[in-house]
């Protein structure tokens, strides 16, 4: 029995026989070239970028008819790291300056963007470099004659497993015969993982070598829940696993059966339960979990791996997927929210010596009115086909708001002036995540249609702790008394002005945190597909009576801990399991 642990990147529990795909090319050798023959090998460059091109053309189109278009978007992600221009410039420098040939140099040029990469403080972003390694991956294999060859039709059932899947694969294999997938690279928010959610393939992520051992064949198990695989497992794990999978199969389908279930509570309260997406690839599963549309679309993704900003056609067409993806639901648009530790290569940031309180999201917006207004008027261009919310992040005061506002302004004024229709009641919002928008909340909820709260910020910037610190993360406490009390000002200000207050950080997926935000008097929360199911079952067992009733009861607590202690003694008052509405 041999025993690899993984991420967790797909739920699910697989049993069965291991076939291992090892498409790279085994070695990318480097060596010295005369001086003559730099301009052959920077031909075989360009020819090869041109060849892999098409390729993805013609890839895209083949997709386009199998799986419809709102599922492309990561061969359209692809397509723009390879248009890149950098990545030819920066190859041929190396040619001519290492006299290297054209595959040690791209190699290289690879290396350069890993390390790149690896400085990036988010986890989504710092992941995109799976999709530079794929795109460089069909590069190399087209200098060598090759392509990526597809996966083979199984006979049989099998758990397939290779140093990493494309999002391209996982849309051409075929589920009937494929239970689960495990790679070696990769993890949580790749486009690879996200796709496997949404496709419901149990999948485990950065399994590291299991393609070197001889496992081709192996019996297999594995879990997507804890991460854990399993080959030539003994009789009792086998055993155990089965029970496993039997018994979260049971638990997944009746709690599918509640994805049309109203999101109401046991006393009849309606709470309004939207998703967080970052592509559009995501809005399938969101509606699948019984999602009312989506509450965040943080859309910084479109902005990355790019040397120039997308113009406002491109960006209209992304928006217009994600909109078709979660069609007839509302899609509330966050604009860029890039800056900090989101750096995009086609702005020259400054270097700042403290990025979290540096030059990002509104602040960087405002700073390029032009790009601002480009992102704008696409927003607008979908509110005229679906139901639309703009939001902007960081606001940190009304002089940012007014400013932001009247962009929005000027640019229904152009969009008017040539005739493109638009929405031009869009609700406009802002999110609440800095201590300064709590403490002029009454002010803003006056200006504004809803409120967005960003826990995630407003927690970090509340206590001063940074959310990506793993050493600090025992201090940063959604149920701290300042954050608390931070969150019943909000939606107090809110409800005094008649808008909604919504909260879209992770803390609105926590099933464990609906009882107090529920008697705070929240109106919506929006949380990532995979919490939708559990946080409305919690909703669907609570008294909103009686959570307002514990909900003030945390403010007599001066402490994270007494809250939490309280809250805990206090949970069943709340909830009750088996009579929900
Ligand atoms: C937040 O800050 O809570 C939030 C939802 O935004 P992000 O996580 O993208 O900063
Ligand atoms: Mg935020």
């Amino acid at each position: 029995m041999q025993l690899f642990s993984g991420i967790a990147a797909s739920p699910g529990i697989a049993l069965g026989k291991l076939r291992v795909v090892d498409r790279r090319l085994s070695v990318v050798s480097e060596y010295p070239i005369a001086y003559n023959a730099v301009a052959s090998e920077i031909e075989r460059l360009v020819r090869a970028v041109e060849e892999t091109r098409v390729e993805l053309e013609t890839l895209r189109s083949r997709l386009a008819e199998t799986n419809g278009e709102e599922n492309l978007l990561f061969i359209e992600i692809h397509q723009m790291i390879l248009a890149d221009e950098r990545l030819v410039i920066e190859t041929t420098e190396s040619i001519r300056g290492a006299l290297i040939n054209a595959e040690g140099a791209l190699r290289r040029t690879l290396l350069r963007y890993r390390e790149k990469f690896a400085r990036i403080n988010d986890p989504y972003l710092s992941e995109r470099i799976t999709d530079v390694e794929m795109v460089i991956e069909r590069v190399l294999l087209r200098m060598a004659g090759k392509t990526v060859a597809p996966l083979p039709d199984w006979e049989e059932q099998i758990i397939i497993a290779a140093h990493d899947f494309s999002p391209a694969d996982l849309l051409q294999i075929d589920r009937t015969n494929v239970l689960a997938i495990i790679t070696e690279i990769g993890g949580q928010t790749s486009h690879t993982a996200i796709l496997a959610r949404a496709l419901d393939l149990p999948a485990v992520m950065g399994v590291e070598g299991i393609c070197d051992f001889l496992y081709d064949g192996a019996v297999v198990v594995v879990d997507g829940v804890t991460g854990a695989v399993v080959v030539h497992p003994d009789q009792q794990t086998f055993q155990a696993a089965l029970r496993r999978k039997q018994q979260h199969e049971c638990e997944e389908n009746e709690l599918l059966k509640t994805a049309p279930l109203p999101a109401v509570t046991r006393d009849g309260h309606a709470m309004q339960l939207r998703g967080n997406v970052e592509i559009p690839e995501e809005g399938a599963s969101i509606l699948r979990y019984g999602g009312g549309g989506v509450g965040l679309y943080r859309t910084e993704m479109l902005f990355m791996n790019r040397s120039v900003m997308p113009d406002e056609e491109t960006q209209f067409q992304v928006y217009r997927s994600m909109q078709l993806a979660v069609a007839p639901h509302m899609l509330t648009v966050r604009t860029l929210d890039a800056g900090g530790d989101k750096l995009l290569e086609g702005l020259d940031h400054a270097v700042e010596v403290n990025p979290a309180l540096g030059m990002r999201a509104i602040r960087l917006s405002l700073s390029m009115p032009e790009e601002f207004k480009k992102q704008l008027r696409a927003i607008l261009r979908v509110s005229s086909t679906g139901p639309v919310r703009i939001m902007f992040p960081m606001i940190s005061g009304l002089a940012e708001l007014r400013r932001a506002k009247q962009l929005l302004e000027e640019s229904k004024q152009e969009l008017a002036a040539t005739g493109i229709s638009f929405d031009p009641q869009v609700p406009v919002g802002v999110m609440i995540e800095i201590p300064s928008a709590v403490i002029l909340a009454d002010l803003l909820a006056r200006e504004v249609d809803f409120f967005s709260v960003g826990t995630n910020d407003l927690i970090q910037y509340t206590l001063a702790i940074d959310r990506s610190n793993e050493q600090l993360s025992h201090m940063y406490h959604p149920l701290h008394p300042a954050v608390l009390r931070s969150l019943r000002r909000i939606v107090q200000a809110a409800h005094g002005a008649g808008i909604p207050a919504c909260l879209c950080g992770e803390m609105a997926g926590d099933p464990q945190c609906l009882p107090v935000l529920l008697g705070l008097g929240f109106d919506e929360l929006s949380m990532g597909a995979g919490s939708l199911l559990r946080v409305k079952q919690m909703l669907r067992r609570c008294s909103r009576e009686r959570a307002a009733v514990i909900a003030e009861g945390c403010f007599g607590f001066s402490t994270a801990a007494d809250v939490e202690t309280y809250l805990t003694a206090h949970f069943n008052e709340v909830t009750a399991t088996g009579d929900e509405q």
